[in-house]
C-alpha cells in the first residue's frame, strides 16, 4: 500500500478520500486554489500545496501544477476524486510519466469510454442493448434533423464529450430541432472544446439505473448491484438509492453482467459505473434497459453502494491501485486476500439513500447561491453518513460547482432509510447561503417517491409542489424574527441577553414596543414571563420607525430577499402570538410559541435580520433601510449579474420592447448556463455586455428605459 496520496480535487470528495486514505494510515496530500486556501479539504489533509488562482482551468485542471505539487509533496499516488481530471486519459498518462500511481483506470480505457458515441459502438459490439439514434461522425444540422425524423420524436441531443448533464436538450418536434441543436452545440464546445452530438431517442417513462462495477489487475470483474438515480433535474442527479424500487432479481443480474461485459470489453480496472435508462413504463420486471455510457470513476454517489455491501470504494481502489487483488466484500479493515474472488459472495443488504445538498435558489429556477455560510448546522445524528465539504464561516464562490454536501442513509427497509433522512433534513439550517434543502424534503415527502413510482420526470412534474412556500415555516420565522429584534435591543442597551426563563420586564415599566420589517409590523406587549406579540402583514405597519436600528444605506434590501414577500402574503393580516422563553445564543434561538418549543437560526444584522426554520431560511429586511433604497439607491431598471460568470448571448439590443419573461441573454456561470429573463414589461434602453465578456456579480448588463 502507499504510504502518501495526493488528493487532486477539493470539496466532499476531497474530504471522503482522506478519511479512508488515514484509515489505512496513509499521509494524506491536499491542493488548492486561492479560492479554497481555507477550505475544509485542506484541512482534513496532513499537507497541503497551492496550485494556482481559483479558476479551475488554472488551479485544479491544471496538470502541470498537480504534478509538481506531488512530487514536491512526495507523493506516491494521485486520487482525483470525480469531475476535474478524473476523466482525462492525459492526465493518467502524465501521472505514469512521474512514476506517480494514478488511482484509476487505465488511460486506454478512459479514452474508449470517453466520447458517448464511441462508448456506445463498443457495447453494441458487445451485445449489450444501446439507445436507438444516430451515434456517427456526421455534424451537418440538415442531416441530425433528417435523422431526429426518422429516429422519431422525442429525440435527445447529447453532446458526445458531455459530461454532467451538459450539451444536452430534449427535443420534442421537428420546429424546436434547429435552435435545440445550436444550443447543445453551444454548450459542448463551451465545456468540452468539442460540438460534435449524438441523436437519439428518448426513452419513455425514463428511468437511470446504473450499476456500479470494480475490476482489478488480476483480470476479475464484479459488479455491486444498481443504484437507481431517476430524481433528476436538467439531467442532473438530486437523489439516489439503492436497490432501484421495484427491481426484480432477473433484471438486477441481465443488468449487472451487461456492465461486467462492457467493462471487460475494454480492460477495466477500478472502480467504474456504467449507465443504463431503462424503460420504465411498464415496470422494471422486464423492462428494457440500454447502455447510457461508463463513467470512468468514482461516482458521487458510491456510498449508497458502500452502505449497501459494506464495503469501501475507496479503500478497494486504493488496494487495487496498489496490485491488489480485489478485496472482495471486505471493509477497510478486513482485506483478507481471495484466491477468486466470485460475483456470488456480493448480496445487497438493506436500502440506502442519498441527498445531494446544493447551493442553489430552488424558488428562483434553482440558480446556484454564492455566499458565506454565517450559519451551517449540519445534525449529526450518529446513524447517517454526512459529507460536507464546507462548514459554517466557509464561503461558496461562484467558481466551482454548487454541490457542497450530501448525506446518506441506511435502513433495513427502504421507509427507515427514508424516514431517516427526513428528520435530518428537518433539522439542517442554512444561513447566508441558500440551499435546496427544503426542496430535497420535499421529494422525500411526496407520496409518489415514497410509493417508489417515479421516473426521471418526477421533479419537473411536480416542481410546483416541490418548490411551493411552506406558510407555517414563514409564521414561525416572522414570530422568531421580531424574538431576535427585541433580544437583540436589550444587548443592545448594555443589559444581559434576554433569557426569559428569569423573568423579564422593559426597566420595570411594562410598554409596548414595535418591530418594523418590510412588509411585516409587529408590535410587541410585556406579559408575565414574555411578550404578546401582534403581527400584521402588508405595509401598514411597515413605516420605518425610530426604535429600528439604522437607517443605513444598504445593497441588501435592492437585491431580491431570500423569502420576504411570501412571509406576509396577505396583506393586511393580522395575528397574535404569545411568545414566552426566548434565548439567542451562537445563532440559535430558541422560544416557546403559542405554547410550543420552537428552535431556529436567528442572525440580526444592521439592516435585517435572517431567520432559519429547519431548511427553510427567510430575510426580514428592517424597515427604515428599505425605504432608503426604494428611494434610490440601487433601484434603477436593469439587468444586473446574479453572479459573476462569462456573457454567453445577449438576445437584445438598444429600442426592443421586452415583454415579463421573455429571455434576454444567457449568462454561464457555475458550470451551468442561466437565462436572463425581463422582469417585467420594458423597452431596452442600452445594452453593457456582449457575447464573451467576463462580469462581476452585480455588473449592469441591460438597461431599461424609465416608465
Ligand atoms: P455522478 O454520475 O458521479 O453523479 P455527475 O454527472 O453528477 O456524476 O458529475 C460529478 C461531478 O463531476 C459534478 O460535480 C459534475 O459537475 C462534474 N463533471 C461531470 N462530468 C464532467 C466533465 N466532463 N467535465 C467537468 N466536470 C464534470
Ligand atoms: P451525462 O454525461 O451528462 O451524465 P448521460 O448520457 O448519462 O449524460 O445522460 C444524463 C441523463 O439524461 C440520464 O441520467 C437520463 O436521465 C437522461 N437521458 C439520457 N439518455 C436518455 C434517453 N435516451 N432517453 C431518456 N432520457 C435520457
Ligand atoms: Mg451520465
Amino acid at each position: 500500500m502507499f504510504r502518501s496520496l495526493l488528493i487532486a480535487n477539493r470539496g466532499e470528495i476531497a474530504c471522503r478520500v482522506a478519511e479512508t486514505a488515514k484509515l489505512l494510515g496513509i499521509r494524506t496530500i491536499a491542493v488548492y486554489s486561492d479560492a479554497d486556501r481555507t477550505a475544509k479539504h485542506v484541512a482534513a489533509c496532513d499537507e497541503a500545496v497551492r496550485i494556482g488562482p481559483a479558476p479551475a482551468r488554472e488551479s485544479y485542471l491544471k496538470i502541470e501544477a498537480i504534478l509538481a505539487a506531488a512530487k514536491a509533496s512526495g507523493a506516491e499516488a494521485i486520487h482525483p476524486g470525480y469531475g476535474f481530471l478524473s476523466e482525462n486519459a492525459d492526465f493518467a498518462e502524465a501521472c505514469a510519466k512521474a512514476g506517480i500511481v494514478f488511482v484509476g483506470p487505465p488511460a486506454d480505457a478512459i479514452r474508449a469510454m470517453g466520447l458517448k458515441d464511441a462508448a456506445k459502438a463498443i457495447a453494441e459490439k458487445a451485445g449489450v442493448p444501446i439507445v436507438p439514434g444516430y451515434h456517427g461522425h456526421l455534424q451537418d444540422a440538415e442531416f441530425l434533423a433528417g435523422e431526429a425524423a426518422r429516429i422519431g420524436f422525442p429525440v435527445l441531443i447529447k453532446a458526445v464529450a458531455g459530461g454532467g448533464g451538459k450539451g444536452m436538450r430534449r427535443v420534442d418536434k421537428a420546429g424546436d430541432f434547429a435552435a435545440a441543436l445550436a444550443g447543445a452545440q453551444r454548450e459542448a464546445e463551451a465545456a468540452f472544446g468539442n460540438p460534435a452530438v449524438l441523436v437519439e431517442k428518448y426513452v419513455a417513462a425514463p428511468r437511470h439505473i446504473e450499476i456500479q462495477i470494480f475490476g482489478d489487475t488480476h483480470g476479475n470483474v464484479v459488479h455491486l448491484f444498481e443504484r437507481d438515480c431517476s430524481l433528476q433535474r436538467r439531467h442532473q442527479k438530486v437523489i439516489e438509492e439503492a436497490p432501484a424500487p421495484g427491481m426484480s432479481e432477473g433484471l438486477r443480474a441481465a443488468m449487472g453482467e451487461a456492465a461486467v461485459t462492457v467493462a471487460k470489453a475494454v480492460g477495466y480496472v477500478g472502480a467504474g459505473t456504467v449507465e443504463f435508462i431503462v424503460d420504465g413504463s411498464e415496470g422494471l420486471e422486464d423492462a428494457a434497459f440500454y447502455f447510457m455510457e461508463m463513467n470512468t470513476r468514482l461516482q458521487v454517489e458510491h456510498r449508497v453502494t458502500e452502505e449497501i455491501t459494506y464495503t469501501d470504494l475507496v479503500a478497494w481502489q486504493l488496494c487495487v491501485a496498489a496490485g491488489e487483488r480485489l478485496p472482495m466484500a471486505h471493509g477497510v479493515f478486513d482485506r483478507r486476500p481471495i484466491a477468486a474472488p466470485a460475483q456470488s459472495m456480493m448480496s445487497p443488504s438493506g436500502h440506502a439513500i442519498e441527498v445531494r445538498l446544493c447551493a442553489e435558489d430552488t424558488e428562483n429556477g434553482f440558480l446556484p447561491s454564492t455566499g458565506r455560510f454565517d450559519r451551517l448546522l449540519i445534525p449529526s445524528t450518529g446513524r447517517l453518513r454526512e459529507d460536507f465539504g464546507a462548514l459554517e464561516g466557509h464561503t461558496i464562490t461562484p467558481y466551482y460547482d454548487p454541490l457542497f454536501g450530501k448525506v446518506i442513509a441506511h435502513g433495513d427497509t427502504r421507509e427507515v432509510a427514508l424516514q431517516q433522512l427526513r428528520t435530518w433534513l428537518s433539522r439542517f439550517e442554512a444561513i447566508g447561503v441558500k440551499t435546496n434543502a427544503a426542496f430535497l424534503l420535499r421529494c422525500l415527502e411526496h407520496p409518489a417517491f415514497i410509493a417508489g413510482k417515479f421516473d426521471t420526470h418526477f421533479i419537473e412534474r411536480h416542481l410546483d409542489a416541490l418548490i411551493a412556500p411552506d406558510d407555517a415555516a414563514a409564521r414561525t420565522a416572522e414570530a422568531l424574527a421580531v424574538l431576535a429584534v427585541l433580544i437583540d435591543r436589550r444587548k443592545e442597551s448594555g443589559g444581559d441577553p434576554w433569557d426569559l426563563r428569569d423573568g423579564f420586564r422593559i426597566g420595570g415599566v411594562p410598554g409596548a414596543e414595535d418591530v418594523a420589517f418590510v412588509g411585516l409590523g409587529a408590535q410587541a406587549r410585556p406579559i408575565e414571563n414574555g411578550f404578546a406579540v401582534t403581527l400584521r402583514s402588508g405595509s401598514s405597519l411597515a413605516a420605518p420607525h425610530p426604535e429600528v436600528p439604522g437607517p443605513r444605506l444598504s445593497r441588501a434590501a435592492a437585491q431580491p430577499p431570500q423569502d420576504e414577500g411570501r412571509a406576509s402574503k396577505d396583506a393586511g393580516e393580522e395575528r397574535r402570538v404569545a411568545i414566552l422563553g426566548g434565548r439567542l445564543a451562537g445563532g440559535t434561538i430558541t422560544a416557546e410559541i403559542d405554547g410550543r418549543k420552537v428552535t431556529g437560526g436567528a442572525i440580526v444584522g444592521p439592516e435585517d435580520v435572517r431567520v432559519a426554520v429547519g431548511p427553510r431560511s427567510f430575510r426580514f429586511a428592517l424597515a427604515a433601510s428599505h425605504v432608503l433604497d426604494e428611494a434610490g439607491v440601487g433601484g434603477g431598471r436593469a439587468i444586473t449579474a446574479p453572479m459573476p460568470g462569462r456573457v454567453v448571448q445577449i438576445l437584445v439590443k438598444p429600442g426592443d420592447a421586452v415583454t415579463r419573461g421573455q429571455p434576454l441573454g444567457v449568462l454561464e456561470a457555475m458550470k451551468m448556463e442561466h437565462t436572463l429573463r425581463a422582469p417585467g414589461d420594458a423597452v431596452v434602453a442600452s445594452v453593457a455586455a456582449q457575447a464573451g465578456d467576463q462580469v462581476g456579480e452585480g455588473a449592469v448588463l441591460i438597461a431599461f428605459e424609465e416608465e
